[in-house]
């Protein structure tokens, strides 16, 4: 396909890799290993294999082989990156130096307090900022995910009931758009999940459940799992009242934070009357995910579970020493205020502590970009780029309406996200748009995602694109609409520019082949 739209280029995206096997020279080396010491021990005989068939290279062969390797993967820093509900945003830089800075990098996670102050502090501030964001009184900062966040949160829940005879209290509604995580979690933690269904505008369906709320279904409440907004992409308008429903009959309301990027500086969840909910520190404060890279799903909650909170956090005794009422902490008795070697940051579980989900404290690393991220945006700047999260996942909807429309809550704005359900005709399906959105050199959106919606298509564009990426890609979904008129086969074909075309991705899952060269 020719196009003079450089947008609309689909010619290969990335230049051959050059390969291993095939571009090994017998006898050439890439490195050199140094002779064993002499009179060193040798490695025992059975550890010593025959010579192993392993291509012989140059250093910088192999480097452009996996350099090559690198540049076939989709990333951030690469393309834009659309995928729902999942928050890809920029990865500021400055984190990363943030991140590097030998004090963060190389400190032991089991060093004495008093040599680890500062990084207990940015974990205080870390902790405080995010209260202060969501509105809870508690923090913990050990949720290496947003869907170990959720387990936390269920565990402290379910502690909750027991601490209060409500051992019977073991149902959990969840909305039918929910997050598969969701249904997930609140199993492992010991509750039955409970499909409640959405009505026509995508809200939860109040009648639905006001049902499973009353009677005896009050009695075996634990409580409901919630995210606001909701996959569909729509504020929860009744979130308020449904709160005020499971409260009513002695449940407990968890709120999957994971969509925070809409609501920063906007709105407090706790205010709405949330009990406990995750914070996705991998999507909404812009620190790396994917790939099964390290996350962070902090937890908070307000009055009922802050005591529940695993454990440790940090607590700042500065102020109690100052007054004079707080002993001096252990190794360090009497310290005087103001002496440097005084620990105003210490590790501390809270009273009714569900226990450590995590070793030592939690992916230290990603809280440092996270604060970073938290501190050069500041409380302004955290709302604006929510407000242009919103901005411009609107704005991306408008353009593509035509042929991708939002069959929930169209008639009103979406915030950082939406669900659209294609109709091309000719025969295509979702997974052929995503397909060839690859040819365009973008990352597909969420596809088949909520289950609600039909053919779903989930784009998320994040506050950190611009106006021209946005349109380069409504632009790429409108020529791809037009390909469904003109030449549906091209569609049903893609990925046409890749290393590997269409996949069998059912059988790459079940039977993945895994060897470089064929089967002896
Ligand atoms: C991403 C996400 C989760 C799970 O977060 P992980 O860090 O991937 O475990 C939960 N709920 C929603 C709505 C999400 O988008």
């Amino acid at each position: 396909m020719t196009n003079q739209n450089p947008v609309l280029d689909t010619s290969p995206l990335v230049p051959p890799v050059p390969l291993l096997f095939e571009e090994s020279v017998p006898g050439r080396r890439g490195a050199i290993l140094p002779e064993p010491e002499p009179g060193g021990t040798p490695p025992p005989p059975e550890l010593i294999r025959a010579a192993l068939d392993l291509p012989e290279l140059s250093e910088s062969q192999v480097v452009r082989h996996f350099t090559g390797l690198s540049r076939i993967n989709f990333s951030v820093d690469g393309q834009f990156y659309p995928l729902g509900s999942c928050t890809m945003k920029y990865n500021p830089k400055m984190n990363e130096d943030a991140a590097a800075e030998e004090g963060f990098r190389r400190s032991h996670p089991l060093l004495a307090g008093r040599y680890n102050q500062g990084n207990l502090a940015l974990m205080y501030r870390l902790q405080e900022s995010l209260k202060k964001l969501t509105g809870f009184g508690g923090c913990s900062l050990q949720g290496a995910a947003g869907a170990q966040g959720e387990l936390a949160g269920m565990l402290m829940i379910r502690a909750w009931h027991l601490s209060r005879a409500g051992e019977e209290r073991r149902r959990v509604l969840i909305p039918d758009s929910a997050h598969g995580t969701n249904p997930a979690t609140c199993t492992m933690a010991g509750f039955t999940a409970e499909s409640i269904p959405s009505g026509p505008g995508g809200a939860v369906d109040m009648d639905a459940l006001r049902r499973a709320v009353s009677g005896e279904g009050a009695a075996t409440l634990g409580g409901m799992m919630i995210t606001n907004p909701g996959t569909l992409g729509l504020f929860e308008k009744n979130i308020v009242e449904i709160i005020r429903i499971i409260h009513d009959a002695g449940g407990l309301v968890y709120g999957d934070g994971a969509n925070m990027n809409a609501l920063m500086g906007i709105v407090k969840p706790a205010d709405l009357g949330f009990d406990v909910m995750h914070l996705n520190l991998h999507k909404t404060f812009s620190t790396p995910h994917g790939g099964g890279g390290p996350g962070a799903g902090a937890i908070l909650a307000g009055k009922t579970l802050g005591a529940f909170l695993p454990g440790p956090v940090v607590v700042r005794r500065a102020e109690a020493q100052k007054a004079g009422t707080a002993p001096g902490p252990s190794g360090n008795a009497g310290a005087a205020p103001g002496d440097p070697a005084a620990e105003p940051y210490r590790l501390e579980s809270p009273p009714s502590s569900i226990g450590r989900i995590k070793a030592f404290q939690g992916n230290f690393g990603i809280l440092v970009r996270a604060y970073a991220y938290i501190r050069t945006l500041g409380g302004r700047g955290l709302r604006r780029a929510s407000e242009y999260a919103v901005l411009n996942a609107n704005y991306l909807r408008e353009l593509v309406k035509e042929h991708y429309p939002t069959p929930f809550g169209a008639d009103r704005p979406c915030m950082h996200e939406f669900t659209a359900a294609p109709d091309l005709g000719g025969g295509i399906h979702t997974v052929d748009i995503a397909k060839r959105l690859i040819d365009y050199g973008f990352h597909p959106p969420t596809v088949y995602f909520p289950l609600i919606v039909k053919e779903a298509l989930m784009a998320e564009p994040t506050e950190t694109e611009t106006k021209e990426t946005l349109e380069a890609f409504a632009a790429a979904l409108g020529a791809i609409a037009e390909e469904a008129r003109t030449n549906p086969e091209l569609l049903k074909g893609a990925p046409h520019n890749t290393p590997v075309g269409r996949l069998d991705e059912t059988a790459a899952a079940r039977n993945p082949i895994l060897r470089y060269g064929p089967a002896e």
